[in-house]
């Protein structure tokens, strides 16, 4: 696609750093460049060849001020983000610099880039699909190392490769029902339909595949929801603490809140690891049980996984016993503290053995927070609920909740191609399916993406990306 006009924006953060880099991308970048460049032995910018950098120093034609010394890397189209010519002047990296350079280049014609735009190009120009523009976002907002890598191999195509296979497959499938619309008057045969189905049955599984493994994928996109509960004083402050004290990762605050909520992320062993910490668990001592629990369960409702901590010190409180029967066994871990005092809680004895729910059915740890003994076992525990049997090490996998909803379309309408053709309904209807199935995918890759969400999901990136 040809775009008019040369798009131009800061594309380093707000702020103060070594370098700052502002960034032009279209038909006019180079001669806009040009035009405000002046290098020691007089060369020019259109004449450099495509991916060489020059020194030289930013001048205002106005008045022939020198703005900043600089150095331009001159990137020509087609090897380029965008596709178009590219020129990325370096600069002193704080706000003066950066500021008046934009304003000169963009008096110089240019025009001021709508968040994204960049990659929106690269998009629309072909260098990159909607699942790789998307990835480039990911990489941007990554959590930790393995939700990175993972970022990186989408952007590189490993999922868009996996989508685009199943892809194929359909049209192949599609293809071969659609020539069967041609004679219309003629039953199915038993072969053709049962061929029909083992190809959409092996579609079926693809598509099965990559849904499942999405859970794992949101989790590294968007960290493991996990909520310490436990009634007042058993130590869920002191083991969170204790947790981040060696892995904390990014504090943020919530938008919209101001001290009520906090987010703070643990890095384990990859995993972002997501605690939602709410300034009353933390920092009150003498609340009522009462309330305790009922922030409790409140933290546990939307969790991932919820860190149940019990005071082995003690006895079994009435309210322990009725967190553990709220708890949902599928995604608690019943972590039993202070183990450095005497306990009542025996080790050797579970402390569901009193018939609430079954022995074993909910794993159990034993820590101390304060002394430190038993976290990394209560890490592995953490990160082997989170992995669910997936293996964490592969990085093809689904991490965006559009792309979820697109394949569970698809899915949906493979599922009733099957039982359709099962039927033996006319190919005319199956087809329908099919081209269905094709579309959601086409969502995923950006084939048969609306104008409207391209927009949306653009608008999600900085400017200047
Ligand atoms: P919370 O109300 O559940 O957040 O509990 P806190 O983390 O505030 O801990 C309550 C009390 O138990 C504090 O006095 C802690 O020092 C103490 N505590 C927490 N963990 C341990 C532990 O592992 N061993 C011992 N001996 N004391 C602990």
């Amino acid at each position: 696609m040809h775009y008019e006009d040369t798009i131009a924006a800061i594309s380093t953060p707000v702020g103060q750093g070594g370098i700052g880099i502002v960034r032009l991308s279209g038909s006019e970048a180079l001669n806009i460049a040009d035009r405000l460049f002046i290098s020691p032995k007089n060369k020019k910018i259109h004449e450099t060849p495509s991916h060489r950098i020059l020194y030289g120093n930013i001048i205002d034609p106005a008045n022939n001020d020198v703005i900043d010394e600089v150095l331009v890397s001159v990137m020509k189209a087609p090897n380029t983000y965008t596709k178009e010519d590219v020129i990325e002047i370096n600069c002193h990296g704080g706000s003066v610099p950066l500021r008046r350079i934009l304003e000169l280049v963009l008096k110089q014609g240019a025009r001021a880039a709508e968040p994204g735009e960049f990659t929106h190009r690269a998009f629309m120009n072909g260098r990159l699909d909607l699942a790789q523009a998307e990835a480039v976002l990911d990489i941007i907002n990554s959590l930790t190392l393995q939700s990175q890598k993972t970022a990186v191999s989408q952007l590189r195509g490993g999922l868009s490769g996996k989508i685009g296979a199943i892809r194929e497959e359909l049209i192949e499938l599609t293809a071969f029902v659609e020539a069967h619309i041609d004679f219309p008057e003629e039953d199915i045969e038993d072969l053709t339909l049962r061929k029909m189905e083992s190809m959409a049955c092996r579609i079926k599984d693809s598509l099965e595949k990559l849904i499942e493994g999405s859970r794992y994928g949101m989790i590294l996109r968007d960290g493991l929801k996990t909520a310490i509960a436990g009634r007042p004083n058993v130590g869920k402050s002191s083991l969170l603490n204790a947790l981040l004290e060696h892995d904390r990762a990014i504090v943020t605050e919530m938008p919209g809140t101001t001290r009520d909520v906090i987010e703070e992320y643990l890095n384990i062993q990859g995993l972002p690891v997501k605690i939602k910490d709410t300034a009353g668990i933390r920092n009150v001592d003498n609340i009522a049980e009462k309330e305790g629990v009922r922030r409790s369960l409140m933290a546990m409702e939307d969790a991932d996984l919820v860190l149940l901590v019990l005071d082995g010190s003690t006895e079994l409180h009435d309210t322990d016993r009725e967190l553990i029967e709220n708890s949902d066994k599928g995604n608690t871990i019943i972590v039993i503290n202070k183990s450095d005092l005497p306990q009542k809680i025996h080790p050797s004895v579970s402390p569901l053995a009193k018939g609430e729910i079954k022995e074993g059915s909910i794993p159990t740890i034993h820590i101390s927070a304060k002394k430190g003994d038993g976290l990394d076992e209560l890490k592995q525990q953490i990160v082997e609920a989170a992995l669910h049997g997936e293996t964490g090490g592969n990085t093809d996998i689904v991490t965006n909740t559009r792309h979820i909803h697109a394949l569970e379309k698809a899915l949906a309408s493979v599922d009733s191609f099957i039982s359709e053709s099962l039927k033996n309904v006319s190919p005319e209807f199956l087809s329908i399916e099919l081209r269905d199935a094709l579309d959601a995918l086409g969502e995923i890759l950006g084939i048969t993406t609306p104008e409207d969400i391209l927009n949306r999901i653009f608008s999600h990136f900085c400017i200047g990306k």
